[in-house]
């Protein structure tokens, strides 16, 4: 049996400062080594002074996550000498004199299996550290600073998953949930970052770190485990270590053994206080936090009639609920729903293109009411919000300029009929003999007006033309 666990790193990018000082935690507008302080460098006799905000995010997340959050949190100083920690010890949580972390004990379930979360953590980035070249082979290590002391949650799972799948699922739930609840921007380079570990038929457990998306995690998880049951299977014992994804290699490669959390010689963090969360702070937190995106669908299925796969695809993503939410009236709906799911998304597909893209809610429904008039075509619509998410011209604007009115008079189109029964004489006798094939005929004339003949007409119009 496959068992497989999850940390998770998130970055709390949504937030101003970093977690002990006041440097940006948007460290990624900065040219290197700007974006720092005495503070998030460690000098002597700097002291570091605690993010409320940061805290407040971490509760929501361990909230959202059905976790318990202790009454009173603490932090901690984890020592190791790296040269991405100027202060030689990371500030951060730990739960092993009592629950002390922002959370725990929580759970998501992925396709009706819970999947427990462990413990969530408020802690603080390293530093980056740039090799130039191949890092194995390189004379020249740059260091990066402008990301220590930036605000960072860890999510720590049991080793619930049974396959790289789930982990898969797993994930897109998280960055979903992280992105709804306007903390975090997942789809950021580095703004979320995962370690897992993997042990099969009750061996040992080995951890796999270094990988820079989910993507490459889930076929990390892959080769990992069919690394795992060929040494099983030929009786070889499985090492307990620490493994890193090469990405160029796609294999897993032993970097280092296991280090014991006794390495780090944790001790409290004395220089700041124990944080109070208090009853009506965990209220106030959850009236602030934004509908959740299960509920959300299940409002658009209940209200609006929206099919609930509909409804999912648009509630789990900020962007098109966003658009949806802003242009919906209750007549028209279902009507923009369908528009989202199968033609914005078509092509504002990534979350730079959503960035980019000049669509408001406003065109949305002008489309709809362009459609439902019929002034123009579901296929026009299409061309025409391609046009207006580059420019974001005024729907009625774009219409004009793109010509893309319906043709929907009778003889305007009868014309083209008549043209293309002269052009496809074999297709009007197989359409005679199997009416199935009308919508060759159909495609055909949609060719001939760029896609602005009513279809509905048209077919009629062929219908009767053929005698049928
Ligand atoms: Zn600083």
């Amino acid at each position: 049996m496959t068992k497989i666990g999850l940390e998770i790193h998130c970055q709390l990018t949504k937030l101003e400062s970093k977690l002990f000082c006041s440097c940006k935690a948007n460290y990624r507008e900065f040219e290197p080594n700007h974006n720092i302080c005495p503070v998030c460098m460690g000098l002597p006799g700097s002291l570091p002074r605690l993010n409320q905000k940061a805290v407040e995010s971490a509760a929501s997340i361990a909230m959202a996550l059905s976790c318990e959050t202790p009454d009173k949190i603490a932090f901690f100083r984890k020592n190791y000498f790296y040269p991405d920690l100027p202060k030689n010890f990371q500030i951060t949580q730990l739960n092993v004199y009592g629950d002390m972390s922002v959370g725990g004990e929580g759970y998501v379930n992925v396709e009706n299996k819970k999947i427990k979360i462990r413990r969530i953590q408020l802690e603080e980035d390293p530093g980056r550290i740039i090799y130039e070249g191949a890092s194995e082979r390189t004379k020249i290590t740059l260091i990066d600073y402008n990301r220590a002391g930036t605000p960072l949650v860890e999510i720590v799972t049991d080793p619930d998953f049974e396959s790289p799948r789930q982990v898969r699922i797993f994930l897109n739930i998280l960055s979903d949930l992280l992105e709804n609840l306007g903390v975090a921007e997942p789809g950021l380079e580095g703004a979320m970052r995962a370690d897992g570990n993997v042990s099969i038929e009750g061996g040992n457990k080995v951890e796999i770190k270094n990988i820079g998306s989910f993507h490459d995690l889930e076929k990390a998880l892959h080769f990992e485990i069919t690394r795992q049951q060929s040494l099983f299977e030929r009786d070889i014992e499985i090492a307990q270590e620490t493994r890193h994804w090469d990405d160029r290699r796609k294999i897993t490669v032993s970097s280092r053994s296991k280090e014991e959390d006794q390495d780090y010689r944790y001790f409290l963090e004395n220089d700041i206080p124990w944080v109070k969360i208090d009853q009506s702070t965990r209220d106030t937190l959850k009236e602030n936090m934004p509908e959740s995106i299960s509920s959300k669908k299940d409002r658009y299925v209940e209200k609006f009639d929206i099919a609930p796969q509909v409804a999912e695809i648009i509630a789990s993503d900020r962007y098109y609920s966003k658009l949806f939410e802003n242009s919906y009236s209750d007549s028209n709906a279902k009507d923009i729903a369908n528009l989202i799911t199968t033609d914005v998304i078509g092509f504002i597909d990534t979350k730079e293109k959503q960035q980019n893209s000049k669509i408001t809610s406003q065109h949305l429904s002008d489309l709809i009411d362009a459609m439902n008039s019929k002034t123009i075509t579901r296929n026009s619509a299409k061309v025409a919000l391609q046009e207006i998410m580059k420019t974001g011209k005024d729907t009625k604007i774009v219409l004009n300029e793109l010509d893309l009115g319906q043709v929907s008079d009778s003889s305007e189109i009868e014309n083209i009929i008549s043209q293309i029964f002269e052009e496809e004489k074999q297709a009007v006798i197989d359409a005679k003999e199997r009416p199935e094939t009308v919508n060759f005929l159909v495609g055909k004339v949609m060719q001939k007006t760029k896609g602005k003949a009513d279809p509905v007409k048209t077919l009629e119009l062929i219908k009767s033309k053929l005698g049928q």
